[in-house]
């Protein structure tokens, strides 16, 4: 059996020796208490390499929105968010659940809205309405395929949402994938927003661990938050150490990720039966779809697992493959190459 290419997530990178040896040397305190030292470094870092005053280390992703979302809003009110963004889709019902808000959804072009459509949803005082809180936005957007948003859309967002006094979040899981492709820094798309987050246990590497990153004002109240939904840590040190590593090692080298998405991408397009936009792969997310008849997508996976190739159904003919700093070159050549002999 050959080593597994698992292309099903960036999240299943394990963490290396070196990132390993950080996390056993780790100096530590009582994080309930900011006295975890490295967990503050971490914050600090993160709140730097954001352009904002404060950071607060969490468990996950998803946390890192719920938190975002339940600080700045009340039960009731109304959220706006593209339809298929990851709070909506992939956190379990959390908005209802947690924050008790609705959502008003709108259809993006691979999860990138514009400010008209927007602008049409902000809901006008009047006493049929929930009234519109916060406006989400999600960069690099997770299924619309790794996709950027354009700087310029998303100041005409932050133009006419400051007009109207509206908040906005960043969903900035995936924003170091965007800042690598584009040469731009976390900072120049965090200036449009009120409240951000950072995923570090995605491509960057981290076993665990996200940030909720804004105002002082605005981490004090999310810290309360954090402990209401049981997510205080003590000595997470251990785990922010893995995160400062990520962040001083493993970013630059997302655009090896992004290489090798293109490099798959291209491969895939050669394959008869498979239909893949090249052009829509702007980081290290790839959507293809199967065009065969009789080959399932539960069929092709399983086909390819069986040659130790790994990849996720994500509807009745689409399939996803993420890549990763656990997956090289020739693991990518070793997929195409799996791809050509199952599609036969
Ligand atoms: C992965 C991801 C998250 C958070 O997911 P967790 O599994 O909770 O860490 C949030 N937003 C986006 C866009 C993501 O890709």
């Amino acid at each position: 059996m050959p080593e597994l290419v698992d292309l099903r997530s960036d999240t299943v990178t394990k963490p290396s020796p070196a990132m390993r040896q950080a996390m056993a040397e780790a100096e530590v305190g009582d994080d309930v208490f900011h006295e975890d030292p490295t967990v503050n470094r971490l914050e600090e870092m993160v709140a730097e390499l954001y352009g904002k005053e404060a950071a607060l280390f969490v468990a996950s992703g998803t946390m890192a929105n719920q938190l975002a979302i339940r600080t700045q809003t009340h039960h009731g009110d109304e959220i706006i968010m593209e339809r298929t963004s990851h709070p909506f889709n992939s956190e379990s019902g959390a908005l209802a659940a947690l924050a008790g808000v609705q959502v008003n959804l709108i259809d993006g072009k691979r999860g990138i809205m514009e400010v008209d459509q927007i602008k049409a949803a902000v809901r006008t005082p009047n006493v049929h309405h929930a009234p519109t809180a916060l406006i989400c936005l999600e960069n690099t957007h997770n299924r619309g395929g790794g996709s950027i948003w354009p700087l310029d859309k998303m100041r005409a967002v932050w133009e006419f949402a400051s007009s109207v006094g509206t908040p906005m979040h960043l969903d900035g899981a995936r924003l170091m994938n965007a800042c690598v492709a584009t040469g731009l820094r976390p900072k120049d798309y965090a200036v449009y927003f009120d409240s951000c987050t950072l995923c570090l246990s995605k491509g960057l590497g981290a076993p665990v661990g996200s940030l909720v990153i804004g105002s002082r004002d605005f981490i004090v109240r999310t810290h309360r938050f954090r402990k209401q939904f049981g997510g205080g840590m003590r000595q997470a040190g251990i785990l922010a150490a893995a995160g400062i590593y990520a962040l001083e090692h493993n970013a630059e080298r997302l655009s090896e990720d992004h290489f090798n998405a293109q490099r798959l991408a291209r491969g895939i397009a050669e394959i008869d039966g498979l239909d893949i936009d090249v052009n829509a792969v702007e980081t290290n997310i790839i959507y293809f779809h199967v065009r065969k008849p009789d080959l399932t997508v539960p069929l092709l996976l399983d086909r390819l697992k069986v040659e130790g190739v790994l990849m996720l159904g994500t509807g009745p003919t689409s399939i996803r493959a993420v890549t990763h700093l656990d997956v090289t070159k020739e693991d990518i050549d070793r997929a195409i190459e799996v791809l050509h002999k199952v599609m036969q």
